[in-house]
């Protein structure tokens, strides 16, 4: 039924994964269970990808591995995992779970179930054994298990050749599986983004028309993935995709009208080509600087329409990025928390273009400048506004005193 595959084969000796995970898989197994590295970082690894994390899949039940464990504590997001520190590491130990749902509910229900009318699945926290878990995860290549006391791959959907033909399979029944969780078409845009696969004929075909799924996912979940989306290293693609099989629909409608205009879309681009520079280098990024370059050029076009019908400049700016927030917040859940960060950057984007008196000194001062300037930097960049904005203020920013005086009384 399963295929095992050496040490070998695969190349992933036992010293090339985390001590902490390799800790938490051994004790396991010393206790009697058995247990295994799976999912995203076995993949990674076989991709010569570093992993983000090490998940463990045992049969003991949480109760279990926290009797086992003296530093871990079960947690019950959509799923009671246990989080056991090891070795200065967070490792997340799942328990083996049962069969996936079905559409039926009164079925559903009678296997301990619980789908929606669209055949989500509503709670599903329920055991099973190792073959059961591997078909309840969501693509091939995020089900292998690695046995760090064999060194062996244990490989029962051929989620390894998917790996050496670099190609994304879901698991099952792709309509019934994005149905159950229409999060996974999002992952699967993600996750071939980020690994440089293809998503596979089969996996793809019903992206498209199961889109609106999307809809009925929890506000903060879906946020969650976008997020994880927007800062994979691969956002570009991955951005690019995701309005290339319409998942952006319902989440980041303006994206067609951003792709659509050369300007918008030149700027969009460099943002997250920038982005995607900065989380490969493991530099700080921030979703509030992201969002508010997601939808610059619709806050333009909304305070451009204003100041035409006779507005003034500054109300109709504030009054722009409120309703543009707002019209997109109906859609995907930015958190509040992000606020500040979005609507600073865009209000002292006007602020740049005084080069006079007291005022630039004022904003080098703002708490949120920084963001502010490299925002400004990329939109003369992309060539909406003149280069020449950008060099006075690299050149004023790290002046001296003496010097920033001066460039202001150069000013015409
Ligand atoms: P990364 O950590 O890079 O985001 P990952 O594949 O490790 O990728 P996790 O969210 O850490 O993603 O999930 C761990 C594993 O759990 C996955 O590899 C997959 O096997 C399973 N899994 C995660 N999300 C789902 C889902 N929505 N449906 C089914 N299985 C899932
Ligand atoms: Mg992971």
């Amino acid at each position: 039924k399963f295929r095992v595959i050496a040490c070998e084969r695969h190349g992933i000796s036992r010293n090339k994964i985390s001590s902490g995970s390799l800790k938490v898989a051994l004790t396991l197994q010393q206790a009697g269970y058995s247990a295994y590295i799976v999912g995203g970082a076995v993949r990674d690894l076989l991709l010569g990808i570093k992993p983000k994390d090490y998940d463990v899949a045992t049969n003991a039940k949480p109760e279990e591995v926290r009797a086992i464990f003296r530093r871990s504590r079960i947690i019950g997001r959509r799923f009671r995992l246990v989080h056991v520190m090891s070795k200065g590491e967070i490792v997340e130990v799942s328990t083996f779970r049962g069969k996936a749902a079905t559409h039926n509910v009164a079925e559903s229900e009678q296997a301990n179930v619980y789908v929606d009318a669209t055949g989500r699945v509503l709670h599903d926290n329920f055991f099973g054994n190792q073959e059961e878990d591997v078909k309840r995860r969501d693509f091939t290549i995020n089900a292998l298990f690695y046995d760090p006391a064999t060194e062996e791959i244990i490989d029962y959907l051929n989620g390894f050749e998917d790996i050496v033909a670099k190609r994304l399979s879901v698991i099952g029944e792709p309509e019934r599986r994005y149905r159950e969780d229409p999060v996974r078409m999002l992952r699967a845009v993600r996750l071939a983004a980020k690994l440089g696969i293809q998503i596979d004929a089969r996996t793809a075909a019903p992206i498209g028309a199961l889109a609106p799924l999307l809809k009925n996912v929890p506000a903060a979940r879906l946020f969650d993935e976008i997020q994880k989306l927007l800062f994979c290293g691969h956002a570009l693609t991955a951005v690019t995709d995701l309005h290339t099989r319409e998942l952006h629909r319902g989440l980041l409608p303006i994206l067609d009208r951003v792709l659509q205009q050369p300007l918008s879309k030149r700027f969009v681009c460099l943002v997250l080509k920038n982005t995607d520079e900065r989380v490969q280098q493991g530099k700080p990024v921030s979703p509030g600087f992201l969002f508010a370059a997601l939808l610059w050029h619709e806050v333009l076009a909304v305070w451009g329409a204003s100041v035409k019908k006779g507005e003034k400049n500054m109300p109709a700016l504030h009054k722009a990025m409120m309703s543009v927030l707002a019209a997109q917040r109906s859609r995907l859940a930015i958190p509040r928390r992000h606020d500040g960060m979005i609507y600073d950057i865009w209000s002292m984007q006007p602020r740049f273009l005084s080069r006079a008196g007291r005022k630039p000194f004022r904003l080098l001062e703002h708490a949120h400048f920084r963001a502010a300037y490299d925002f400004m930097l990329l939109r003369c960049q992309s060539g909406e506004i003149d280069e020449e904005l950008g060099q006075w203020w690299r050149t004023f920013k790290d002046a001296s005193e003496t010097a920033r005086r001066t460039m202001l009384l150069q000013e015409p």
